[in-house]
């Protein structure tokens, strides 16, 4: 069977644009220098206002990927796409717009990439027709061996559309000699490796499936007799949907009329979920694994507290990433917590910003200082982790011209020194900080008067594990131990990928 797909927000953003060379980086017309998302999914299966919902749902997780989103849904007989760059709220709350996106069921994606220009070609849902019916995927992780299996189907003839590591799957499905298409999807997800928490549409199931250690996160909801799957239980709460349990790491859960069937189409495994979510990616009141992410930030500032003790007279967090950890720190060590910072709220996150000029510029146009708390005084600044180091450095600075006497720094997780390949934007280790120098050198970088950072049993503890298990991790936490919980095939050849444009690379 075919299906008709309608794409009236589809439109062509920045295609035209030649190659840009920033900081020394060459950034193609195709697209990222890598494979990178970063992103949050969600759906709903039958409910008469999906796609209001869905958009809801992805306001609520707009934190997980601010570049672009889209819905996709069903309507029993069509399928309907609008993808649009930008925030949700911006694109996804006109009626006419959620008109267009009729049926009872829909999905959608929030999309966060880094650098590079932005396409609406790989803006999610992906949607293919395949000989089972129309097919619409929206992923939060990122495949380690995208590119080798691109590759593969480039060179058996495939024709790919878009520089997403997603596509390869819809590919897979596509050839996969099943019948049924869950046991396509199934086939599929066995060829690939790396992370994934996927919410698939078809004309009659929503399915969810999380990669085989369940490295980003997936919960299933119910609202009245809907079902939801997303990324985090905060879109849970905007649509007041119940939360049910998470999908497990390696299950493909499979939504239809009848209910909720879940397979386990692999080896049963540990899970080992990422722990960077706890640290800085799931919105606080998300609950991850059981626990609010809040509490645990909070108990991480604890934990700091007693393992790098500042003699200071303010504990001021750098907002809005630092507030809980500052809160920790502040009830351990019995020095006052002070908003010594204030954050211009309508400045998108620092990160978020492509290039290193304009994220400079980020953090001055995001923070002020709040000169009443901070002159005179000794100030601890906690942040929850230092990446390149550019919004420690300035903050530093910030928090000396208003005054401070001095200036410790404290960071609640450990040195990042690896970069991530499962999703989170962590850039190659040459632009990591804690990857080229040690504490010292850190600490004359941010021209702190003393820099600490919690340590990886300290970030355990704080999730309530007594202590990492060598053998066995609890957590993926190769950002902290370059221990990386599975095969990186792209990586693996001689000149790795991750600085070539995926169509420069296949040729
Ligand atoms: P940097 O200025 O490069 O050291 O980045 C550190 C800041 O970015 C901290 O305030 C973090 O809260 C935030 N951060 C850490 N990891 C990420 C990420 N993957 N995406 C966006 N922001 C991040």
């Amino acid at each position: 069977m075919t299906q008709a797909m309608t794409e009236a927000g589809d439109t062509l953003f920045n295609e035209a644009r030649g190659g840009i060379t920033i900081d020394g980086l060459t950034f193609t017309r195709y697209g990222d220098d890598r494979l990178r998302e970063e992103c949050g999914v969600f759906g709903i299966f039958n409910h008469q206002d999906a796609a209001a919902i869905t958009a809801l749902g992805l306001h609520a997780l707009q934190h997980r990927g601010q570049e672009a989103s889209g819905i996709v849904s069903y309507d029993g007989r069509k399928f309907h796409s609008e993808r649009r760059m930008g925030l949700v709220g911006d694109n996804f709350s006109k009626a006419r717009v959620l008109e267009r996106l009729k049926g009872r069921m829909a999905i959608g994606h929030n999309r966060y990439s880094t650098t590079g220009d932005p396409l609406i070609r790989n803006v999610q849902p992906l949607f293919c027709d395949i000989d089972t019916g129309g097919f619409a995927v929206a992923h939060n992780g990122n495949l380690t061996n995208a590119l080798t299996i691109r590759r593969e189907l480039i060179s058996s003839g495939a024709i790919c559309h878009s520089t997403s590591d997603t596509e390869v799957i819809l590919h897979l499905l596509s050839r996969s000699k099943k019948r049924r298409t869950v046991e396509r999807l199934i086939d599929a997800i066995r060829q690939v490796e790396g992370s994934y928490a996927l919410v698939c549409l078809t004309n009659d199931m929503m399915i969810g499936a999380r990669d085989p250690i369940g490295i980003r996160p997936l919960v299933i909801g119910r609202l009245g007799p809907s079902y939801v799957l997303a990324s985090e239980t905060c879109a849970l709460d905007i649509v007041g949907a119940e939360f049910v349990r998470e999908v497990e790491n390696g299950e493909v859960v499979v939504i239809t009329d009848d209910g909720l069937e879940s397979h386990r189409p692999f080896p049963k495994r540990a899970a080992r979920p990422c722990i960077f979510e706890y640290i800085y990616f799931s919105r606080p009141d998300s609950i991850v694994g059981g626990r609010t992410v809040y509490e645990i930030r909070k108990q991480m500032g604890v934990q700091l507290a007693r393992e790098a003790a500042a003699d200071a007279d303010v504990i001021v967090p750098i907002p809005d990433s630092g507030v809980p950890a500052a809160i920790g720190f502040s009830r351990e060590s019995g020095i006052p917590f002070e908003l010594g910072i204030i954050r211009n709220h309508y400045v998108g996150r620092t990160f978020i910003e492509p290039e290193q000029r304009i994220r400079q510029l980020g953090v001055k146009l995001k923070h002020s200082a709040n000169s009443s708390v901070i002159r005179g005084n000794r100030v601890v600044l906690i942040d929850d982790s230092v990446v390149r180091g550019t919004t420690s450095k300035k903050i530093v600075q910030l928090i000396r011209d208003a005054g401070a006497k001095e200036v410790h720094m404290r960071i609640s997780s450990p040195p990042i020194t690896h970069p991530d390949f499962y999703g989170i934007d962590t850039p190659s280790k040459r632009d990591l900080l804690a990857a080229n120098m040690d504490l010292e050198g850190m600490r004359a970088f941010m021209e702190a008067d003393s820099l600490a950072f919690l340590s990886v049993n300290g970030i355990y503890r704080s999730i309530g594990v007594d202590a990492r298990d060598d053998r066995n991790p609890q957590f993926t936490d190769h950002c902290f131990t370059g221990d990386y919980p599975t095969e990186l095939t792209d990586q693996s050849g001689e000149s790795p990928p991750r600085q070539l444009s995926l169509l420069a690379e296949v040729g």
